[in-house]
């Protein structure tokens, strides 16, 4: 019964940000869980070079060519999968950057404006178009992906843009939950530690070791190992979860 739960058998997913890292992993487990797939992505060619991947591994995917950041693009994007699939069941909102670590008196307009509208904005037109036929339907569960950057501040690094980014993703899945609840749509968020994927390969030797000091477990993740979180929390046996915000860190946030 339990096991039952947590398959996906032909329900309609999409993960965006599919084609690296976290989201290619996500992409991977869904997949696995018997979900039918599509990974939106901004890069045609990585986007195709992560089919070629899954494929590999026996799974068959679709992919799309979008930009969270572009609202009506995301609107089309929603209303297109719907076209095609009859239903969709999961969205995984993942796309996201990060920045080089910049002082908050040395931070640009245009780099702050950029990170808050990938992994803010981008996360919001995403769960409001796939949400609304989510809402039609009167089913559906979102997770997003936000971080622990979104609980703690991590000193030294300074990252407020996307600190500030990543809370406000957190913020933005609990109102969605409280809305959504009483019309069958769950809302969740993983906040992850750090994880090894080109998004932080800017990343010095200095920082990881601080990074590791600061975790009970002493290693980094695997993006696998937030895959599988997503994948209980997009199925049937988070049933009873919503608005919950869970922490995958090697137990980064108990110190
Ligand atoms: P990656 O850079 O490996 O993957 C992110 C993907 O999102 C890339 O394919 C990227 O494309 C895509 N993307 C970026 N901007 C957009 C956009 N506007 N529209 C569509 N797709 C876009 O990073 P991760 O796998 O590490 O990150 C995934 C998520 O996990 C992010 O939200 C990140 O903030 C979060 N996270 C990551 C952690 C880590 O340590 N890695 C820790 C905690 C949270 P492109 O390559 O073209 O930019």
């Amino acid at each position: 019964m339990y096991l039952e739960r947590l398959k996906l058998t032909d329900r309609v997913a999409l993960v965006t940000g599919g084609a690296s890292g976290i989201g290619l992993a996500v992409a991977e487990a869904l997949a696995e869980a018997g979900a039918r797939v599509t990974i939106a992505d901004r890069d045609p060619g990585a986007i195709a070079a992560a089919r070629d991947t899954l494929a590999g591994k026996g799974h068959a995917v679709e992919g799309v060519e979008l930009d969270v950041t572009r609202s009506a693009d995301v609107a089309r994007a929603a209303d297109e999968l719907m076209a095609r699939s009859g239903r969709i069941d999961i969205l995984v909102n993942n796309a996201g950057i990060a920045r080089s670590d910049t002082r908050a008196e040395e931070v640009a307009d245009e780099h702050w404006l950029n990170v808050l509208d990938v992994n803010l904005n981008g996360s919001f037109w995403c769960a409001r178009a796939f949400g609304r036929h989510m809402l039609a339907q009167g089913s559906g569960s979102i997770v997003n992906v936000g971080s622990m950057s979104g609980f703690i501040v991590n000193r030294p690094q300074p990252q407020s843009y996307y600190n500030a980014s990543k809370a406000a993703v957190h913020q933005l899945t609990k109102s969605l939950a409280a809305e959504w609840a009483d019309r069958g749509v769950r809302v969740n968020a993983v906040a992850p530690t750090y994880i090894a994927t080109p998004l932080n390969a800017f990343a010095e030797a200095e920082l990881l070791e601080r990074w590791l000091d600061g975790t009970p477990q002493r290693r980094l993740g695997e993006p696998h190992e937030v895959a599988s979180v997503v994948h209980f929390l997009a199925s049937d046996a988070a049933s009873l979860m919503t608005g919950s915000i869970v922490a995958v860190d090697g137990g980064y946030s108990c110190w």
